[in-house]
């Protein structure tokens, strides 16, 4: 399997490539290989006020007093550059994550791209409104940026979950601190280097890179970011959340899911079964939105299973590299060790386990490789029906009836997705209103749009991401009173 030579990766702070103030670095991991495949500097506190300082300082320099249309135009050539660097730093997604290169330059460089296309256009748009007081008042709203936005991202989709805040955050006209998971740094700092190669004038995208525990914490705690967006593990959300009141800082969070897809008995059985395989192992189920609980009508529920068990045995783990690959490598050792674990204790706890279940490899010895693994006969108070595990284990839940279905989908201290499959029109539109969801598919599973919001419900979170309704999430509103009395 190709690997590439050691990089050595420094942080961005005012377009300046600096090592840590105190000389760290961390070494970044290809899951597939085991391979170190480049070290990144590891910053401290220190750094993170340098780079805070610098996103201060730019909010008062050219940025903001650069015209929203010449913003959105330097946000646009983010989107062509990375276009044009996209076999470049889709390799680099797939060797920091294990994703299969499929998934990160056929579909998710391109998304990344496009949520920067989307948001430049958004930059000249943003407007405020002028209000009919009581009075001889002209009052108008102005829709101004917030400011220092520290941009926290996971794992899982490094470089498009750092689009979906960073691409808003600018074309609002605000400065950002990025800061990438430990595990994927690579593709945030070549989204560093295309902001110096556009023209973003200093400050304006600062990249740290660091753990979250010290690094991450001293963004939360900085008394210089305005707002932070999240997107993480719900334990993280709420620390944060408890973190950043101290200096009353704006939050929107993007957290965990149990999604549930849901298979009534009238559905097209072959489309709800091609639905609920990629619904748990695109991204080998690491997938804040994952359809890791099918619930599936108990008439229809055997020959489904006996289709699943048969199509998830077929799905074989390959070199990510390999453009043919559709299922890659779990994302650290921590992650399989997590999932090891928590298919142990599915099986401790009675349910059947139909395919899957082990590591596996790709003839290599190497690589954290997991199965797709699907249980059956999985009641909703198994450990493997709550948790989310964020990896290819498959809960399946049989259900009588429509209004069962519902309760028990609803049964999740999570809401972030949902899918119905069926025929019926109208139990399709009853379902979906009835669903605890922040996004809801019927008949489809995993489809996303820039121009279409994504956030959670529930214990998934608030606020959000995509769409015009991310716009409020970047700005603020002033309200501004003329006294027209003569
Ligand atoms: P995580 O919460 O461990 O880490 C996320 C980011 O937060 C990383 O950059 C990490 O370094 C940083 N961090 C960790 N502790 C911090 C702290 N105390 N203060 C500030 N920053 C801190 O999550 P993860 O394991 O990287 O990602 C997996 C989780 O993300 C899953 O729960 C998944 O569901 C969720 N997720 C949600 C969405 C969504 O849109 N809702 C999308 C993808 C992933």
């Amino acid at each position: 399997m190709a690997t590439t030579a050691v990089e050595q990766k420094k942080l961005l702070i005012n377009n300046e490539w600096r090592d840590a103030a105190g000389g760290k670095t961390m070494d970044v991991v290809n899951p597939a290989t085991e391979d170190v495949i480049a070290t990144v500097a590891s910053a401290d506190r220190s750094d993170v006020d340098a780079a805070v300082q610098a996103a201060r300082a730019a909010l008062n320099g050219p940025w903001s007093k650069m015209s929203a249309r010449e913003r959105g135009r330097l946000v646009s050539r983010l989107a062509d550059r990375l276009l044009e660097r996209a076999d470049e730093v889709a390799r680099l997604e797939t060797l920091h994550n294990g994703k299969p290169i499929f998934e990160s330059r056929q579909i998710e460089i391109p998304a990344a791209a496009e949520c920067f296309e989307y948001y430049a256009g958004w930059a000249d748009k943003v407007m405020g409104e002028t209000i009919p007081v009581k009075g001889n008042y002209f009052t108008y709203t102005l829709r101004e940026p917030l400011g220092v936005i520290a941009a926290i991202v996971p794992w899982n989709f490094p470089l498009l979950l750092a689009a979906w805040k960073v691409a808003p955050a600018l074309a609002c006209g605000n400065t950002v601190v990025l800061k990438p998971a430990s595990q994927t740094p690579l593709t945030a700092i070549a989204l560093g280097e295309i902001a110096i190669d556009v023209g973003l004038p200093p400050g304006v995208l600062n990249v740290i890179t660091g753990p979250g525990s010290s690094v991450g914490q001293a963004i939360v705690e900085h008394p210089g970011v305005d707002k932070i967006a999240f997107t993480g593990d719900t334990s993280t959300g709420k620390s944060i959340m408890k973190s950043a009141a101290d200096t009353l800082k704006k939050i929107t969070l993007e957290l965990g899911g149990k999604s549930p897809n849901i298979v009534l008995a009238d559905a097209d059985l072959d489309a709800a079964l091609r639905g609920a395989t990629t619904g748990i192992f695109y991204g080998k189920g690491e997938v804040c939105a994952a359809g890791s609980r099918l619930l599936v009508d108990r008439s229809v529920k055997d020959q489904f299973m006996e289709k699943l068990a048969a199509r998830a045995g077929k799905m074989v783990a390959g070199d990510p590299l390999d453009p043919k690959t559709r299922y890659g490598a779990l994302a650290s050792k921590k992650q399989l060790e997590t999932v090891q674990r928590y298919v142990e204790t599915a099986k401790r706890e009675g349910a059947s386990l139909v395919a899957g279940g082990s590591r596996t490899d790709i003839g290599t010895g190497k690589g954290y490789f997991f199965q797709p693994t699907v249980f059956d006969k999985v009641t909703p108070e198994m450990t493997i029906a709550r948790e989310e595990i964020f990896g290819p284990v498959l809960a399946t839940i049989e259900f009588g009836d429509l209004d069962e279905a519902i309760a028990r989908a609803n049964d999740s201290q999570y809401g972030l997705a949902a899918a119905v499959w069926t025929r019926d029109i109208k139990k399709a539109h009853y379902v979906a209103r009835k669903l605890q969801a922040g996004t809801v598919w019927v008949n489809t599973y995993n489809i996303y749009d820039t121009a279409a919001p994504f956030g959670g419900y529930k214990a998934s979170g608030f606020g959000r991401e995509m769409s015009a309704h991310a716009i409020e999430h970047y700005t603020q509103i002033k309200s501004v009173w003329v006294d027209l009395n003569l």
